[in-house]
């Protein structure tokens, strides 16, 4: 325990007298309220929210965040109340240990109501009060550095958790150094064979010598050139490496971009001017330079990067920074400033995730992984030059609702930057897209494979329910008027002719006969794709008893045909199912 107060105390050592006082005194609260506590390491618990503090101040945290730090499983864990923090540490840290209390646990295994109501508790406190993820981060951070005395299994899932949600987070608000540290940790318990195998592959005498080599020649040139500065190098860590050779589906050793440079030199103009050196030695590999001092990225990150081909045609990234853009882009903002509701500097993606609510739960976690997964964010306008933020893969369907939900129900394609594009093209930063407009019925299944965002997938999923329930009605109707005749209509609107392509691989003919009852065309063709089919085609036989016999012909996979037909004796006033092919 003396140790871990050595630490902390050495870590705020420069901080003034009185921000040093109150921390030690939350640390000696935090040691009476956890007297008698110990952890699996056999410590006594108190030493974990103090090295969990140390982490906090390390990383750029101001003493309210180091004292929710000291403080932040007290409520959870014992007799001690958000009133007596508030009385002696003030309203700033009651909130912080407030949030990290209400989001004590978040798994991301399941995909029940109870994990998308914890998700969804943790986004509304970040958004309140992003503090409180420097304060999970270095919990989480704390937790993993002692990891070893968990059972294996237990590890395993903290392991694939951290690398699924609290790895990205720590990224979202700039936490780089934290970032790095819980995926190298989280990757080696998740995954330790792969972590391993990719170690080994990062790790070669040959990769550590194109390193010196690539290090020693643009330190001699940055000088010969008359820049100083600093200069550092390091090869990929293994979780970024692993993750891009997977999406890639190419072996660790054949990416191209395993060795990073970065020069820190004193100002802005001086950035430029290394940029400049570093070409001149290297020439830069096309398309591949990114300016983000000029344009910073959505969590304020500022660098030159360029990749460059190094010697024996190695791709070399370099990143160009100064001090004060080094700081920040290590230990992030988040740890400076809290985001109010109504501050516009309330992260886009946080707002995206808070925006609505309705959709089912699965889908909703799935919806935050898919986007705590986005690397990036893009910025696209309209003609009018109205700007929205959109996550990385974003098509023009997601834009058009992101416009409007009316918009996106209406979109037929885009005209992004003056030329004529499919609405589910892709966009990129800096596009600018006017939505044309113009669609009758739903809009098509297949746009669920090329939205990302929530907005949009929401908008479809509903647009479609709605067109749903209307076509089978539509064809009740025809047949109410007219009861003596044989219809032959097609379900127009309950899918288009590309869904057959997804799923289609086979066809079945189903006769169904049923006794008179309004609205059982609808239900049996709910029915249908609720057992997994989808109708092509159907047409109905009314006759004049007004009893009728439905035809449908429906793609579905084989094994499905009985789920289908079973499906379809549910529903009332059924009388017989029969396969006819
Ligand atoms: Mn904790």
């Amino acid at each position: 325990m003396g140790e871990a107060l050595a630490t902390l105390r050495a870590t705020i050592r420069k901080w003034s007298r009185a921000d040093r006082k109150r921390i030690l005194e939350a640390a000696d609260a935090a040691q009476q309220a956890h007297l008698g506590q110990f952890r699996a390491s056999g410590e006594p618990y108190v030493v974990h929210p103090i090295l969990v503090a140390a982490i906090v101040a390390s990383s750029g945290g101001d003493t309210a965040t180091v004292i929710g730090a000291l403080l932040h499983d007290t409520v959870e864990d014992t007799p001690v109340t958000l009133d007596d923090i508030e009385r002696q540490f003030g309203p700033d840290v009651r909130n912080i240990v407030d949030g990290c209390t209400k989001v004590a646990e978040v798994r991301v295994s399941g995909a029940d109501a109870l994990e998308a109501a914890r998700m969804r508790k943790l986004l509304v406190a970040l958004a309140r009060d992003t503090r409180v993820l420097v304060v999970k981060s270095a919990d989480r951070l704390h937790n993993m550095r002692t990891i070893a005395h968990l059972p294996e299994a237990k590890q395993r899932r903290i392991g694939q958790e951290t690398l699924a949600l609290y790895g990205p987070l720590a990224g979202r608000v700039g936490l780089t150094h934290i970032k790095a540290e819980l995926e190298d940790r989280a990757f080696a318990v998740a995954d330790p064979q792969a972590y391993a195998a990719v170690q080994a592959e990062l790790h070669t005498p040959e990769l550590r010598q194109q390193l010196d080599s690539a290090m020693s020649t643009l330190s001699n040139h940055l000088r010969a050139s008359g820049i100083n500065g600093s200069l550092s190098g390091r090869i990929k860590m293994p979780w970024s490496a692993y993750r891009k050779a997977q999406s890639l589906g190419i072996p660790v050793h054949e990416l191209h971009d395993l060795i990073g440079l970065r020069v820190i030199v004193p100002t802005v103009r001086d950035c430029y001017v290394a940029l400049g050196a570093v070409h001149s030695l290297w020439g830069p590999a096309e398309g591949r330079f990114k300016d983000y001092i000029a344009r910073p990225k959505f969590n304020r990150y500022q660098s030159l990067h360029s990749s460059v081909l190094g010697e024996a045609g190695t791709l070399i990234e370099v990143q160009i920074r100064t001090p004060v853009m080094h700081a920040e882009a290590e230990h992030g903002r988040a740890a400076h400033r809290s985001y109010k509701n109504a501050d516009p500097d309330e992260p886009a993606w946080l707002r995206r995730l808070l925006d609505d609510h309705d959709e089912e739960d699965g889908e909703y976690l799935h919806a935050v992984h898919r986007e705590l997964s986005a690397e990036d964010e893009i910025l696209i306008s309209t003609p009018n030059g109205d700007t929205h933020i959109l996550p990385a893969g974003a098509t023009v369907i997601d834009f058009a609702y992101a416009v409007h939900t009316a918009v996106g129900n209406a979109c037929t394609a885009g005209e992004v930057n003056g030329l004529l594009t499919p609405a589910t093209a892709a966009l990129h930063t800096g596009d600018r897209v006017h939505v044309l407009t113009g669609r009758d019925g739903p809009p098509p299944a297949e746009w669920l494979n090329y939205a990302v965002t929530r907005k949009a997938r929401t908008g479809i999923k509903a647009a479609r329910r709605r067109g749903e329930q209307a076509a089978p009605n539509s064809c009740v109707e025809a047949r109410d008027h007219d009861p003596d005749l044989t219809l032959e209509l097609p379900l127009v609107g309950i899918l288009p002719p590309d869904a057959t392509r997804q799923r289609g691989n086979e066809r079945a003919l189903l006769e169904v006969l049923v006794a008179d009852r309004t609205g059982i065309l609808a239900d049996l063709a709910s029915a249908i794709t609720q057992a997994g089919g989808n109708i092509v085609f159907s047409s109905t036989t009314v006759l004049p008893d007004h009893s009728g016999r439905d035809l449908f012909d429906v793609a579905c996979a084989h094994d499905q045909r009985r789920d289908i037909a079973d499906a379809l004796e549910e529903v009332p006033g059924v009388t017989a199912v029969n396969f006819l092919d």
